[in-house]
């Protein structure tokens, strides 16, 4: 439910974990210390993380007790899961297609985009929902849920709906304000009220529905897809400004 991407020596990090893939209890070579996820080969550290989303989360609330690891290319990618938790890393970073529901959570309601990515992509479905399972419909290939879910009391029936769908399905949580990044030059953008405006691009959309493109593209990076990366762009050119 929370992935990252740690650069990392990779002939060290297969070595500490045994491969090229492997499920370990946290605190084996994967360690949390206060918000920082590290990657150790015996008791050297030999990649770490700094996450903001750590930074901001009761880990008690979450549960999460094992991790994901797959070594590829100079990347280390770290999935940290629950016990229930659906797993299969490899699956996400390789399968294809993979649909991508980006769902951006505030008091207006639930902001969701989900995109189909990899040979063929498009937008599938946009809309604003009431709960996370009404937004969430699963179609044919990988899909993976990631949701911007404010860490606060009003949102808690939010986060047992997120916990739920993963035990099924591959579920990603932010618990940050994402920045406003411009979903064509990844830019700074400029706030307008409920809008965001990129300078450079001349684009200009609701914030809400700017975070679920922030969503989808943090989740793909993480995953290293770099290539679905540059389609995930073309896919908003197409769309914009029908977003
Ligand atoms: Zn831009």
């Amino acid at each position: 439910m929370l992935t990252y991407s740690l650069k990392c020596d990779a002939e060290k990090a297969r070595e500490a974990i045994g491969g090229d893939y492997a499920v370990v209890e946290l605190g084996g070579p994967v360690r949390l210390v206060e918000s920082v996820v590290s990657l150790y080969l015996d008791d050297m550290p030999i990649c770490m993380y700094k996450s903001w989303r750590l930074t901001y989360t009761d880990l008690a609330q979450l549960g999460l007790s094992k991790a994901e690891v797959y070594v590829k290319g100079g990347r280390s990618v770290v999935r940290l899961v629950r016990d229930d938790e659906r797993l299969g890393l490899r699956e996400l970073i390789e399968g294809s297609p993979l649909i991508v529901h980006a769902m951006d959570v505030n008091e207006a309601g639930i902001a969701y985009r989900v995109f189909r990515l990899g040979g063929y992509t498009e937008l599938l479905a946009k809309g604003v929902a009431s709960s996370i399972s009404e937004a969430f419909v699963p179609k044919k290939g990988v899909n993976v849920l990631v949701a911007d879910i404010p860490m606060m009391p009003q949102y808690e029936k939010h986060l047992k709906d997120l916990l739920a769908i993963g035990r099924e399905h591959f579920v990603e949580l932010h618990t940050t304000m994402l920045s406003d990044v411009c979903p064509v030059c990844g830019g700074r953008m400029v706030k307008k009220g409920r809008l965001v405006y990129c300078p450079r691009c001349k684009v200009q959309l609701n914030r809400d529905v700017n975070a679920a493109w922030t969503l989808a593209r943090n989740i793909i990076r993480r995953l290293g897809r770099m290539e679905q990366l540059a389609e995930l762009r073309e896919v908003f050119m197409l769309s914009y400004p029908d977003v």
